[in-house]
């Protein structure tokens, strides 16, 4: 039989519809292979108990003809940030260790009643905060890929780097990941995997662990354009214990992968052509034009002015709202405690030793930047250049349907690179735009560079049109034919 952990999703329904093989022996493929590759890290807790009960729960449905989900029988990770009934959910962090929510969220609600098999929890940066997974208190996530001839580990990008490593080392058939800047599509192009990020309100938030509320925002990480189309149209939906989530019904996204892109057009903003982009991130970007061109796209120039702005506008947003959520973990409700001789004492035993460096760093950022002496000058002044960002994508969906980018600076580095926050930052240099206006974002595999790493280029859709963005993004990906695996996979 072929290695089942190498099939798309698309080609594990077809086997499981067919009866080629069971969903049990889909899960048990993973399982096993999940032990062989425990070196990458990429899971804080396994499931093997739920992963095989509902798995054969997924063939007693299919067995006795009765409807089946749109993933029933597919083995996934779940992203540590999403609330799982019984099951230890950390955010990647000290201070949740332990802590076994007693709801489920309504993402991965959504994929059980689709009939999805869960293998385990996956490793990310502390409360998603990151760019490498080197946050996390649950020790790094190596990224299966290498540099040619070089045995350096590198990292699997972040926050969800072990969804992007999960899904890239065939742990996982796909995975949810959430992005408030990033973290979808960052890790996804930095492991030769597609995530996309859908318009916020797509999904709901409900029940995932609250990192920047305006921002954060759920989607899938998988192997093919399609894949990520399956996932999303299950993870999608309206949600009422959500206020934020839209009322709208979600599109059979697999339909609109109809591979023709005759009059699409493709905006090309010039303000990202940052300084000292690299040859081969340029020359893939405009490679990637050309292949849209081919198929009958229009390319235009277009104008995002304020992306200069994006990245300080992002780091006062987006830890000005995790200041505030995080304000949460007390040491009463969740998780760690740390006794102290007074209340007050056990608040700050308990978040000293809870929180870990770079989440100190994003909450003391938050408290200033929202302090009364300060509001004004960098909090409400974000929230303007906000505006003006929305406002210039607005004024760019005018012209054209999609933009492409590149979706990183760079491929994959090493866990000693970029070891100054400020530089980690600017690998969200890309991404973070598209969280503040609130649109959808993909990143798809597009090359290997010239150490043979995968490099992704990015295509932004108008709000709620994840259609015309799938669809563009599918006819990216048929041309780049990314087949490249990392090695020893
Ligand atoms: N890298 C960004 C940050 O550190 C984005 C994180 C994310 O999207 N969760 O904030």
């Amino acid at each position: 039989m072929t290695d089942l952990t190498h099939l798309t999703i698309a080609a594990a329904l077809d086997g499981l519809a067919s009866r080629k093989f069971s969903a049990r022996e889909l899960a048990d493929a993973h399982l096993k292979k999940m032990g062989t590759l425990k070196n990458l890290n990429a899971y804080i807790t396994e499931t093997p108990e739920k992963a095989r009960a509902q798995a054969d729960a997924s063939d007693r449905r299919r067995a006795a003809g009765e409807k089946v989900g749109a993933l029933d029988g597919i083995p996934i990770g779940i992203k540590d940030l999403f609330c799982t009934e019984g099951v230890q959910t950390t955010a990647g962090s000290h201070i949740l260790e332990g802590f076994k929510p007693t709801y489920e969220s309504t993402v991965t609600k959504n994929l059980f009643d689709a009939g999805a098999v869960m293998l385990g929890k996956l490793n990310l940066d502390e409360f998603a905060m990151g760019s490498s997974n080197k946050t996390s208190y649950y020790g790094n996530v190596i990224n299966p890929w290498k540099r040619q001839g070089d045995n350096t580990d590198l990292v699997p990008g972040g926050s969800s780097g072990g969804s992007s490593a999960a899904v890239a080392a065939r742990v996982a058939m796909a995975a949810t990941g959430t992005d408030t800047g990033g973290s979808i599509r960052q890790p996804a192009a930095l492991t030769g995997t597609v995530g996309i990020k859908p318009t916020y309100g797509r999904c709901s938030r409900w029940g995932i662990v609250a990192f920047a509320s305006s921002l954060d925002q759920a989607g899938p990480i998988g192997r093919s354009v399609e894949d990520c189309a399956i996932m999303l149209g299950a993870m999608a939906g309206h949600d009422p214990k959500d206020s934020t989530s839209v009322e709208m019904p979600v599109p059979d996204f697999r339909k609109s992968l109809t591979g023709d892109i005759r009059g699409l057009r493709v905006g090309i903003p010039k303000e990202y052509r940052v300084d000292g982009m690299s040859r081969e991130i340029g020359d893939l970007w405009a490679k990637g034009a050309a292949w849209l061109k081919e198929q009958g796209a229009e390319i235009r120039e277009i104008s995002l002015p304020h992306t200069k702005y994006a990245l300080p506008t992002y780091y006062i947003i987006a830890p000005a709202e995790a200041s505030s959520n995080l304000a949460r973990y007390d040491g009463v409700r969740f998780g760690l405690r740390v006794p102290g001789n007074s209340l007050d004492e056990m608040y700050e035993l308990t978040r000293a030793a809870g929180f870990g460096k770079e989440v100190k760093r994003r909450i003391l950022i938050g408290t200033y930047v929202l302090s009364a002496g300060y509001y004004d000058a960098y909090y409400l002044q974000a929230q303007k250049v906000r505006a003006l960002i929305l406002r210039d994508f607005t004024e760019a969906f005018k012209q054209v349907d999609v933009i492409l980018t590149p979706s990183t600076p760079s491929a994959a580095f090493g866990f000693h690179d970029n070891e100054d926050p400020v530089q980690m930052y600017l690998q969200d240099v890309f991404t973070v735009t598209v969280n503040l206006a609130g649109l959808p974002g993909i990143s798809v595999p597009a090359g290997l560079d010239a150490k043979g790493l995968p490099l992704g280029l990015q295509m932004i859709g108008r709000g709620f049109d994840e259609e015309t963005l799938l669809r563009s993004a599918h006819a990216l990906e048929k041309a780049a034919n990314f087949t490249a695996l990392p090695a020893g996979v």
